[in-house]
């Protein structure tokens, strides 16, 4: 995310590092750093001006401080002020009613429908349903794309065949939720290639007719200012409740994400990371300014994990660590959630330190180690993997022989199963939280 933006960034701060005291002159030097990354990321050009002059003020009155070194002072004094410009933020969908109705808007190509969809799958996670409204009637396939992503997330769809009239559509479909017990109402409502003053018409009628909790504009984070742009123009026409920004996952340059929310006055709710059902994340500001600073994102990675990996899984085998009874089988299945493709670098992308690491990892080979791992653990008897303390150098020649390895690979294995199960064993979640921000783990 933003790869170029935190380069120039910490390529700026770091120009201050070793020079003993902050002068007017190397802060000068380090701030116009600072503002060419944020011009070059494509930040609207009166953001950038306000965030300076805030930078810039900070900066100076901090000057005295002598025990920090001048690079961490202006990172401290960036990380402030990014907060101030993202937020504030609150990424609850408050869903406090009996039928809440969510409207959401946005140009064509936006990921309005994909995000429709993660919308109700998150809900749906809260223990709420959630209904997906057809009202797009302009796109032929917008219907038919609805309903395949109200089916991916177990999602209940409303259309109307035939329909022309959206407004009616979005009426029939909040009387049909009140009927039929669901919670939240989700309303795709029709975009356009470019905003237009039909499609403003009809949005603004829905919004009057129907009157929606809450409204939010779904933006393309790739298309930059255009996309404050537009975000402007929906304002203006239906005061939006939240903005919630796609495609963050490519090679967005962070400009609209930086921009919105100072130009707009509209808060960012959630962001998109991925065009799969599970790539939406809730937005605070503290963890972005932490992101794009490489500072890492400790407790973004911590949720990711509580929601990737099998929380049944993860529980049987915290269960058989604690009663000394976790087998090779039990660390071949966790190795399997650990392992899948792409979910590593997401991860070690959010670490401290770790980003560039994260680059590296793009060209390993994840399923071909898995491979290897599982080859050399389905080698074993059962009585290996129950009781690996049984596995004698000969028996380590055999299972290596069997798996196409090495007996050094096999011993490795050990090893980390070792490390894990007396690592982890007794270990409550918030203890090996403590163990990762530690660095222990
Ligand atoms: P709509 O016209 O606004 O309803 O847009 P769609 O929901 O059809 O999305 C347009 C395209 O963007 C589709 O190919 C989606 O898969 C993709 N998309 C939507 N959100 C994201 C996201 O957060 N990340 C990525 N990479 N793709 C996205």
């Amino acid at each position: 995310m933003f790869a170029s933006l935190q380069d120039n960034l910490r390529t700026a701060l770091k120009s201050l590092r070793g020079k003993g005291k902050l002068t007017d002159a190397n802060m000068r030097d380090g701030l116009r750093m600072v503002e060419e990354a944020m011009i070059e990321a494509d930040v609207a050009y009166p953001v950038v001006q306000d965030f300076m002059a805030r930078v810039s003020e900070e900066a100076m009155g901090q000057k005295v401080l002598k025990s920090l070194n001048p690079d961490q002072q202006l990172v401290g004094v960036v990380h402030e002020q990014l907060i101030q410009l993202l937020g504030p933020v609150d990424p609850s969908l408050h869903l406090e009613k009996d039928v809440t109705v969510l409207m959401m808007c946005g140009l064509q190509g936006a990921g309005k429908t994909t995000t429709c969809g993660k919308l109700a799958r998150l809900i749906g996670t809260e223990g709420k349903k959630a209904l997906l409204v057809a009202a797009d009637l302009q796109r032929p396939a917008a219907v038919q794309q609805l309903h395949v992503v109200g089916e991916s997330v177990g999602a209940k769809v409303y259309s109307e065949e035939n329909a022309s009239d959206p407004i009616a559509v979005c009426q029939n479909a909040v009387k049909f939720a009140r009927e039929n017990g669901i919670n939240v109402v989700i309303l795709d409502t029709a975009g356009r290639l470019a905003i237009d003053e039909e499609l403003m018409e009809q949005l603004k009628t829905i919004d009057r007719k129907i009157g929606p909790d809450q409204c939010f504009l779904v933006v393309d984070g790739m298309t930059g200012q255009d996309a404050v742009n537009s975000a402007k123009a929906f304002n203006d026409a239906l005061e939006l409740d939240g903005v919630i920004m796609t495609k963050l996952d490519g090679d967005a340059r962070g400009g609209a994400l930086l921009s919105v929310k100072h130009v707009t006055g509209v808060p960012i709710k959630f962001i998109g990371i991925s065009e799969h059902m599970d790539g939406l994340e809730p937005f605070y500001a503290d963890r972005m300014a932490g992101r794009i600073l490489g500072m890492g994102d400790v407790l973004s990675m911590v949720e990711m994990a509580q929601r990737e990996f099998d929380q049944d899984e993860a529980m049987k085998a915290q269960k058989a660590l604690e009663a000394g009874s976790f087998t090779l089988d039990d660390f071949k299945r966790q190795l399997e959630q650990i392992m899948r493709p792409g979910l590593m670098k997401k991860m070690l992308g959010m670490m401290p330190g770790f980003g560039d690491m994260a680059n590296m990892l793009q060209n390993t080979d994840h399923e071909k180690d898995m491979r290897r791992l599982r080859g050399i653990i389905d080698s074993m008897t059962r009585e290996e993997r129950r009781t690996p303390k049984v596995i004698t150098p000969t028996r380590r020649q055999r299972i290596a022989a069997g798996s196409g390895t090495s007996p050094q690979e096999v011993n490795e294995l050990l090893k980390q199963f070792d490390a894990m199960s007396s690592m982890m064993k007794g270990a409550s979640p918030s203890e090996l939280i403590g163990k990762m921000q530690r660095g222990d783990l």
